[in-house]
This record gives structure tokens, sequence and C-alpha cells, in this order.
């Protein structure tokens, strides 16, 4: 089975491992490649930084931090620390120093002309991932907030400022995607699309991981377009974002921070949308009806992911409302 899973970082990164070990479990014939979000990329300190693409990477590659929920394990953070003293960087952004060796091999590659796809496949060869890993696009297309400053005034900002340095507690007004308009989709995202057999959203955050992955143009048409199913998983569970502040991104759209309103917001293919089903946390059961009258197809199964486990399952049941297993 070819399986395509559209992610943000961490959300995408536990759930991304619960499909990998369903697919080792039950089809392992099975392709899973992930298209990745690129919105928070930046450049920090000299180097370009790609969080989503790292979390998955480090994640599937068993190397993450799994207490602080980020990160490699057994980091240290020597460099920061004398970064912070010279005033390079974002003192509030701290770059781990086995991090860091990602970010050099990374930079050195892009600067030598080769695109983030490239150093992708490159940086992904170390490991046995199992997976394939491609951002959206190779474009540079950062998010950037406007936030209304409770000091007074309108600011804008890049997302990690907002999300990292603010903990996303300045209220966002907006939510601007910088050159997303000129990008194009990386190679082999139209084709994981519209050659799979399904299509996966992660539950990831909706607006700054989805939103801006489906914003590359093309990418939403593609999804709209693929004879595969299209299955989303909800990343709010009982009526919270799990994990995160998802809530804030929501509500800068004016969406409310529920499952029913975010497969809403997602829309179904029949409806103008990019959804086909949609998997509700069974803590949100009562939803059932709400989101089948959104022209979706929807059930409601354990959405916490602790283990492999939980993921795994969670894996399964996302495929088999696909209709593609039984
Ligand atoms: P980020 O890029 O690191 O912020 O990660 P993502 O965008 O991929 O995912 C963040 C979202 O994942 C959060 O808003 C949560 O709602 C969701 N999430 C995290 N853990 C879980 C989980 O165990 N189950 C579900 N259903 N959603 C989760
Ligand atoms: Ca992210």
């Amino acid at each position: 089975m070819r399986i395509t899973v559209i992610a943000g970082g961490v959300g995408g990164a536990r759930f991304v491992r619960g499909v990998r070990e369903w697919a080792r479990r039950e089809s392992p014939d099975s392709t899973i490649d992930v298209v990745v979000n690129t919105g928070d990329d930046a450049w920090v300190a000299g180097l370009r930084i790609t969080p989503d693409l790292d979390s998955i990477m480090y994640t599937l590659a068993g190397v993450n931090d799994e207490q602080r929920g980020w990160g490699r394990v057994g980091e240290t953070e020597r460099v920061s620390a004398e970064l912070r003293e010279w005033g390079v960087g974002w003192p509030w952004f701290t770059l781990g120093d086995l991090d860091l060796g990602a970010h050099i091999a990374r930079t050195s590659w892009l600067r030598e002309g080769l695109p983030l796809s490239t150093a992708v496949e490159r940086l992904t060869a170390r490991w046995p991932l199992g997976v394939r890993l491609l951002p959206a696009t190779d474009a540079e297309a950062e998010t950037h907030v406007h936030v209304r400053d409770p000091e007074g005034g309108d600011r804008v900002m890049h997302f990690q400022e907002w999300w990292t340095r603010h903990r996303a507690a300045l209220p966002a007004v907006r939510f601007e995607q910088r050159g997303v308009e000129q990008a194009v989709p990386a190679p082999g995202v139209l084709e994981a699309i519209g050659d799979a057999d399904v299509v996966l959203v992660a539950p990831s955050n909706p607006v700054v991981s989805i939103g801006t992955v489906l914003a590359v143009p093309g990418i939403r048409d593609a999804v709209r377009g693929t004879a595969a199913p299209v299955v989303g998983v909800s990343p709010i569970i009982g009526g919270a974002a799990v994990r995160g502040m998802a809530d804030a991104c929501l509500t800068a759209i004016g969406v409310r921070t529920a499952a029913d309103a975010v497969a809403g917001h997602y829309g179904a293919r029949s409806r103008g949308g990019v959804l086909d089903s949609w998997l509700l946390a069974e803590e949100d059961a009562a939803l059932v009806d709400d989101v089948r009258a959104l022209g979706l197809r929807t059930e409601a199964a354990p959405l916490w992911m602790r283990d492999s486990d939980t993921s795994a399952a969670l894996a399964r049941d996302a495929v088999r409302l696909a209709g593609v297993i039984d």
C-alpha cells in the first residue's frame, strides 16, 4: 500500500511513528511518504533550521528527547551559550550541539546550491527511517504572525518568535506565509499525493502545520484531486489541543477549539474541502452526528498517542476509516 501522510512536527512525528509501526506489523509491503511543513523554518545564526522535518527525523531515528518532547536525546548546549555571549542568533531559541550538527550539514549543502529536499534526503539517509520525508516546498516561505501587542500597536514577527519566545500568548490577528504564492511543491510531493492509496492528515496543528502545507500552490488541489481516500485525524481531544497551543492559532482564524469545528475548517472534498473522513477522539463521540452533517465519514477512537501500541492502533483506525483495509 502506498501511504502518504501530511504532517507538522511533534504531533506529526508521533503519528508517523505509529503509521510505520502499524505497517510493519500488518502491511509490510507498504511505502510511506510524509509531506512535511516547512513554514516554521528560519535562518538563525547563519544556519537554516527546519524544526518540523527534524522532529520527525529524530523521532523516527529514535534519537529524539522523548521526555522534553523535542530535539536530540543526550543534548548539550555549549555552542548556544557561546553564541549568546556574542549576541548571535535568538537568545530565546536554544540550538543544541548535536542539533547544530544537522543545521551545519544542511546549510552547507544549501550553500552549495542544493535544494532543501536533497539536503533532507542526505540527512535522513543516516538512519533507516522506513519512510521518505518530503519538505512541502524547497522555497523559503516562512510563517509570520501579525499580533496585537497589549502595550499598544500591531507587530509582525516570525512564527518562531511568537511561538517559542512569547509562548503564543500575544493575541494573533493573522498568519502570513511570506512568499508562498511563488513557492512550488518540492519534487515528489504531488506524485506522493496523486499516486497514493491512502492520504492521511496527521493530528498536527491545523493552521501552522497542515494549513501551511496546503497553502503551497498545487498541494491543496492535489489533495482535492487524488483518487485516494483522504482521512484526517483530530488533533483536538475533548475540546482541547493536546500537548500544545494550537488553540491560539485556531482562535486567530476564527475556528473553535473543537473537533467538529476543525473538521469543518478542513471541509469535505464533496463540498470543496480536503477530507473524506475524520477520525474523532472517543472523548468527542457526541460529535459524530455533527461531523457527518459536514459530509464526512467519521468514527470515534482512542486518539492519545502514548506509546508504539496506541500510536499503531490509531494509525490502523485511520487506515480502516479510509476503507482500504477491513
Ligand atoms: P508541532 O509542529 O511540533 O507543533 O507539531 P504538530 O503541528 O505536528 O502537532 C501539534 C499538535 O499535535 C498539537 O496541537 C496537538 O493537538 C496534537 N497532538 C499532540 N499529541 C497528540 C496525541 O497524542 N493525539 C492527538 N490526537 N493529537 C496530538
Ligand atoms: Ca511546527
